[in-house]
């Protein structure tokens, strides 16, 4: 299967969470077993050649493809979690959503200063989730911080609200 096939198995769900929004469903790509070898396979080949020592998965649905891409790398993966998920010392950061705010926690030992950091989500919409989850692994000084995602949806313009210092891609574009 081909990387912009990927498309193909993704479900647009009308009106979920609420009106008004299309949601991509990620879960028609991922229980598609080629489909999952190509999602895994393209994600690898983007940082094969890195140095990369740590993923950072958002939670939940980053959890997927981090997990796959730090095993496929040889590397180790951090959760970027909800409050109160994390069960030792955290850092913290909340941003604000179309409604309301939402909160983004990390352990405060889970990056140092010699790793190179992938941070990865499955969808790009407006970026402030990512933009708060780069804010905190930057707080912790790495090297170096790629950002990463399976889906991109263009017209929101997130990555304007992504940091210029950190190379973004993403897998698949709408
Ligand atoms: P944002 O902070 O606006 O970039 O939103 C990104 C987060 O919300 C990601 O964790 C996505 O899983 C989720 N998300 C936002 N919009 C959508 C959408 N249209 N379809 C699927 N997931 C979405």
């Amino acid at each position: 299967m081909k990387i912009e096939d990927l498309k193909t198995t993704i479900r647009d769900v009308v009106d979920f969470p609420s009106k008004g929004i299309v949601f991509k469903d990620l879960t028609t790509l991922i229980k598609d077993g080629e489909a999952l070898h190509t999602m895994s396979e393209a994600l690898k080949e983007l940082y094969a050649d890195k140095g990369v020592t740590k993923v950072v998965g958002i939670e939940s649905r980053g959890f997927i493809g981090g997990s796959i891409l730090a095993y496929e790398l040889g590397c180790g993966f951090v959760p970027a979690r909800k409050p109160g998920k994390l069960p030792a010392v955290t850092i913290k950061k909340s941003y604000a959503k179309e409604y309301g705010v939402d909160t983004i926690e990390l352990h405060s030992d889970a990056i140092n200063e010699n790793d190179v950091v992938v941070l990865h989500d499955d969808l790009l919409a407006t970026g402030g989730t990512m933009a708060a989850a780069c804010e905190l692994v930057k707080s912790m000084n790495p090297k170096k911080i790629y950002i990463n995602f399976v889906v991109e949806l263009e017209a929101l313009h997130g990555r304007d609200n992504l940091p210029k210092d950190c190379e973004v891609s993403s897998l698949l574009k709408f």
